[in-house]
Parts: structure tokens; C-alpha cells; sequence
């Protein structure tokens, strides 16, 4: 009796002519989270099996799949011989020892001596036979025993359903580009959009020496938590140093955060156009701070001139973000103090709603394009 692991995977995307592009997608995606794990994977009757693996190493596997996007739910399932007495010794290893139960069978050997709803009795009656505190309920048993009778001579049985992470395959729509910072939104608005089955790469801009090393570190660790779901292996940072210096030095203080905003958003979408990215992404919520008002964003949109600016927590509250942020596991390290570039020459007062005409006065002050073009040679590339 081995171990095996079972995937089911959320049915409505496969419908149609693209099912074999995203099985192709999905199994790969799979294969990239069990990475440095031996294992092998296969198809069997609609769903995927993850066999082939050391015992020891089956909560990690399942802690990993429990990640991946397009995973609808799992079970850790016993691998047996066809003959009725290695199933039912199977079946007394997942069974609960007390409660109500029902088993179900499914035979793809359709030449098995017994057919389905004989296994179930025969099995059934075992477990009865064997625990003392179960009793059967076909109607609403409180868990299933489960019994696939594969036609390749063996069985799987399996007890509970563990429940994926749902969604699309990461891969099937998309690339997009994460404007990441340390706090907690950013991370939380990259995992909406990968969940919907984008590819989700980072770039984080930083004010170094202003910033220190340990506020590029947590960004670092926020990025790598994410690439766990993203399974993209790589941030990109951009110093905007010298453009909040030419900010501060020459425009009104109350638009230093509107005006480093559009900097950076016209750095992204150059720099998202480079590595093929088709859209930006944002962790701003409405009103959330003062920066997050509508005027804010149109004041930063209109500055990106070919990709849409997804910000998928628009209407979210920081309870909810925070909530999610937590069940992700990006929580703990968001809030760690420290500085971000945004409040390196943080105003006391700024513009709640920038006004356009207001904005572009105060950039003509600035040699905008030659701030970008020195801050894009600032990019640096950081495997995680
Ligand atoms: P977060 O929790 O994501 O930092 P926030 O509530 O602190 O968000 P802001 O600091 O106003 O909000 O930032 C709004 C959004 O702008 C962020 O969600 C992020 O997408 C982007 N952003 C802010 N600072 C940076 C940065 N240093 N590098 C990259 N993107 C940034
Ligand atoms: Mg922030």
C-alpha cells in the first residue's frame, strides 16, 4: 500500500477548444511547484496524480499543491492491489473509527469480478465490522470512503477532500505587471490577478540610501511568498533616488506623492511593454489614504499611455485585504516597520485631489524624461 496524492481540478475552464492548452498549462504549473521533489505525475479518468514519492514527503507536497492555482481539491489517497482484501485494508487506514459513513465506488475495470455497488457493500461491511463506532448513512453520511478501481490492476481509496486554491492556471491569462511595495495591499492585489490565472511579475521601486537594505530584504520576502503562487521566480527594482530628490528640491511639497506616483507608473508601463506585460496592477483601495482618492488614480493613469491599470482591491476594505493578506501568508512580513520611498520627503499635507493643469505646472519643472531614462538604468534583477 503507497501513498498517492489526488488532483481534482475546477471543471469550467476546460470546457471548449482551449482544454488542452490549459491541462498543458496546469501540469506544468504543477510540476514547477513540486520542483526538487521526486515525484511523478499522471492523468487518470479527469483528474491528475501525483505518485512515485517518499512518504515522509507527502504534507509538503500537499502544503505546495495547496498553492497552486486551478487545483479545485486533493486527497491523500492509499494505492493497493485490485484484490477486495487490500482495498478494505485501505479503507481501514482512511476511515474515521467512528461516525456515519458511505462508501462509493467507481470501476473503469469494468471486468473486476464485482461490480461497483457490490465493492461498496463488501467494503462497507468491513469497515463496519472492523470500527466499532461507525454506522452507515447512504443520505448524509458525515465523510465518504471512496474506491476507484483503476484498470490498470490496482486501486485508489481515499477518505477527505482537501480544498485547492480554485481558480485559473497561472499562464492562461496573461502577463501583468506588480507595482510592489512592503505593505500589505501590493502582495494581496498580485495573488487576485495570478488567481485568475495571470503571470504576475514584480518590480518595486526603492529610495536607496534613503531606504535601507532591510525594506528591500522584506520586499524580497513578500516577493518570494508570492512567487510560491505566481511561481515566478524573479523581482525587479528601479531606484527613483534622484527623482524624489528633483521632486523635493524644485515642485510644491503637497504633490510629492502625486507626482512620484506618475513617475513611477510611467517607468512601469515602459518597463512592463519591455517584458512583454500587458497591463499594470496596483494594491490601491479607494480613499484608503489620501493618495487613493479617484482624482489620485486618473491623476496616475493618465500618464500610462498603452496598458490598462488593474487595481483589483479597489473596493475592498483594509479588513479584508488584511484578512486575505493573512490567509496567503504575506501578513506577518507587510508589517514589519519599515521605510518606504513614499515617506522619504512625506509632506504634512498632501493634495487630496490633485488637479491635472496644478500636476503638469509643477512638472515642467522637471526634466521628466531624463529622470526616467537615468532611473531605468537603475533596473536590477533579483532571483528569489
Ligand atoms: P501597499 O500596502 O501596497 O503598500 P498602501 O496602502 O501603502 O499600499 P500606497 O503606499 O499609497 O498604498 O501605494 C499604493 C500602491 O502603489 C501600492 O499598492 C503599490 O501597488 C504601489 N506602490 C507604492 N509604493 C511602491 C513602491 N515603493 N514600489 C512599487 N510600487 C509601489
Ligand atoms: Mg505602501
Amino acid at each position: 500500500m503507497k501513498k498517492v496524492i489526488v488532483i481534482r481540478y475546477s471543471e469550467i475552464y476546460l470546457k471548449g477548444k482551449n482544454r488542452g492548452f490549459f491541462e498543458r498549462v496546469f501540469a506544468t504549473n504543477i510540476e514547477r511547484a513540486l520542483r526538487g521533489i521526486r515525484h511523478e505525475l499522471h492523468r487518470y479518468s479527469g483528474r491528475y496524480l501525483v505518485e512515485g514519492f517518499d512518504e515522509e514527503e507527502a504534507d509538503a507536497i500537499a502544503e505546495r499543491l495547496k498553492k497552486v492555482f486551478g487545483i479545485h481539491s486533493m486527497s491523500i489517497a492509499c494505492e493497493t492491489d485490485n484484490s477486495i482484501d487490500s482495498i478494505a485494508e485501505a479503507a481501514f487506514a482512511v476511515s474515521r473509527p467512528s461516525g456515519t459513513f458511505k462508501v462509493e465506488t467507481h470501476r473503469a475495470d469494468k471486468k473486476y469480478p464485482l461490480t461497483s455497488v457490490e465493492i461498496s457493500r463488501e467494503i462497507g461491511g468491513r469497515l463496519l465490522a472492523h470500527f466499532r463506532g461507525l454506522s452507515v448513512d447512504v443520505h448524509h453520511p458525515s465523510f465518504y470512503v471512496y474506491v476507484d478501481v483503476r484498470e490498470n490492476g490496482t486501486a485508489l481509496v481515499f477518505g477527505e477532500f482537501f480544498p485547492g486554491a480554485d481558480g485559473m492556471p497561472v499562464g492562461t491569462a496573461g502577463k501583468g505587471l506588480l507595482l510592489i511595495s512592503g505593505g500589505i495591499d501590493s502582495p494581496v492585489a498580485g495573488h487576485m490577478m495570478a488567481k485568475r490565472g495571470m503571470t504576475v511579475e514584480c518590480l518595486h521601486f526603492h529610495s536607496y540610501p534613503y531606504t535601507n537594505l532591510q525594506a528591500k530584504e522584506k520586499v524580497v520576502t513578500l516577493s518570494r511568498t508570492l512567487s510560491e503562487y505566481t511561481l515566478v521566480k524573479s523581482l525587479y527594482t528601479v531606484s527613483v533616488t534622484h527623482i524624489q530628490e528633483a521632486i523635493h528640491a524644485k515642485c510644491a511639497p503637497e504633490l510629492m506623492v502625486t507626482l512620484l506616483r506618475r513617475f513611477m507608473f510611467r517607468i512601469a508601463e515602459r518597463f512592463a511593454l519591455r517584458l512583454k506585460a500587458q497591463c499594470l496592477i496596483t494594491g490601491e483601495s479607494l480613499g484608503q489614504v489620501a493618495s487613493q482618492t479617484v482624482e489620485g488614480m486618473t491623476s496616475s493613469n493618465s500618464v500610462v499611455e498603452k496598458l490598462p491599470v488593474f487595481r483589483p482591491l479597489v473596493g475592498f476594505d483594509k479588513n479584508e485585504i488584511i484578512e486575505r493578506a493573512m490567509k496567503i501568508g504575506t501578513y506577518e512580513t507587510s508589517v514589519l516597520p519599515y521605510e518606504d520611498c513614499c515617506t522619504v520627503f512625506l509632506p504634512d499635507y498632501p493634495a487630496i485631489r490633485p488637479k491635472i493643469p496644478d500636476i503638469l505646472k509643477e512638472e515642467e519643472k522637471l526634466d521628466v524624461d531624463g529622470l526616467i531614462a537615468e532611473a531605468m538604468q537603475s533596473l536590477e534583477k533579483i532571483d528569489l
